[in-house]
């Protein structure tokens, strides 16, 4: 990670995540101010070398780069509107808080509104990865903001910049939780199956594991349809999944697990079909996630 120690840094929220974020950049080198309602959080990072601000403008002005990490947006703006207009100012505010991408632009507003250098972003990783190059962090908002700070929060993790709309890192992260769970239910879905027939969950995840990596790998010709908006079945027609997506619901109810999420899959590929989209490939069905359900 390029990172340049001894440029002095402020964490503001010391949860979990908030302490991991906090002791990352003690361990880069950086003088890392503190700041945290329940003061007592700070105790062990301040024996290891962090200093503790007594209230949230001192911490604002300690670093010229401030990561926030509180609950929620609710939260953060609790914390920070607790600080006047030119403590704000006198840093760059780096909110890896979780929300939605309304709430990160909302969030940009304000922070704008007060004078204050704004980015979003979004962690992507659990703490005992943050300060290592698994530790995926993104980033939004102007690019200058980013790369002014970019080696300092490169300490953090593996720093991507996603681009001007303050609201990318907060979608990014929700897609990134879509797909997690998509391939985790489509595993229990079929764990859940396999058990009925005495297979352990151990015994079949190194072949899910197999499918999973298998199905990564059409990504990105899949992601060319998409943007082309042309869909020839090279490998498989819709109809033809459709057809096996029904021998998927067979089975479950047959064997007593629950089918819901394959019905759900197999409703939205009828729609497409009966729109007359059969003959053409899965990807397809972009069309169908991309609007909402009309009952
Ligand atoms: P946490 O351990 O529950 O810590 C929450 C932090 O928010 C504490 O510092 C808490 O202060 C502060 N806080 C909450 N409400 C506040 C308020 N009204 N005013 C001032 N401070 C307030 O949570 P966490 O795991 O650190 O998560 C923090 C953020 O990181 C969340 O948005 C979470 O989604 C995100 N995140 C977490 C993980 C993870 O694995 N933990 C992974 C990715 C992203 P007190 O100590 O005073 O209560």
């Amino acid at each position: 990670m390029n990172n340049i120690p001894n440029t002095p840094v402020t964490v503001i929220g010391l949860g979990l995540m908030g302490q991991a974020l906090a002791r990352a950049f003690l361990k880069a080198g950086h003088p890392t101010t503190v700041w945290n309602r329940t003061s007592s959080k700070a105790d062990q990072l301040v024996a290891e070398g962090a200093q503790l601000a007594p209230t949230v403008g001192d911490a604002l002005k300690a670093g010229s780069l401030t990561v926030i990490c509180v609950t929620d947006y609710p939260a953060m703006h609790d914390v920070l509107s607790a600080a006047a207009d030119a403590e704000l100012d006198a840093t760059t505010l780096v909110n890896l808080t979780s929300g939605s991408s309304a709430q990160a632009r909302e969030a940009a507003r304000w922070a704008g509104q007060r004078g204050a250098r704004y980015l979003d972003g979004a962690i992507m990783a659990i703490p005992p990865a943050i300060g290592t190059a698994e530790a995926v962090i993104l980033h939004s908002g102007q690019q200058a903001d980013f790369e002014a700070h970019e080696s300092a929060l490169g300490a953090l993790g593996t720093v991507t910049y996603l681009g001007a709309d303050h609201g990318l890192a907060a979608l990014y992260d929700v897609a990134g939780l879509a797909m997690m769970w998509s391939v985790l239910n489509a595993w229990l879905q079929g764990t859940a199956m396999l058990r009925a027939a005495g297979v352990n969950a151990t015994t079949y995840a190194p072949f899910a594991q197999q499918i999973a990596a298998g199905v990564a790998t059409w990504l990105p010709g899949y992601a060319e349809q998409v943007d082309n908006g042309s869909f020839p079945a090279e490998v498989s027609a819709l109809e033809t999944d459709a057809r096996a997506m029904e021998h998927l619901i067979e089975e479950s109810e047959a064997v007593g697990v629950n089918a819901e999420l394959p019905k759900l899959i197999k409703a939205m590929a009828d729609r497409a079909i009966a729109a007359g989209h059969g003959a053409e490939q899965y990807p397809v069905l972009i069309e169908e996630f991309g609007k909402p359900r009309i009952d």
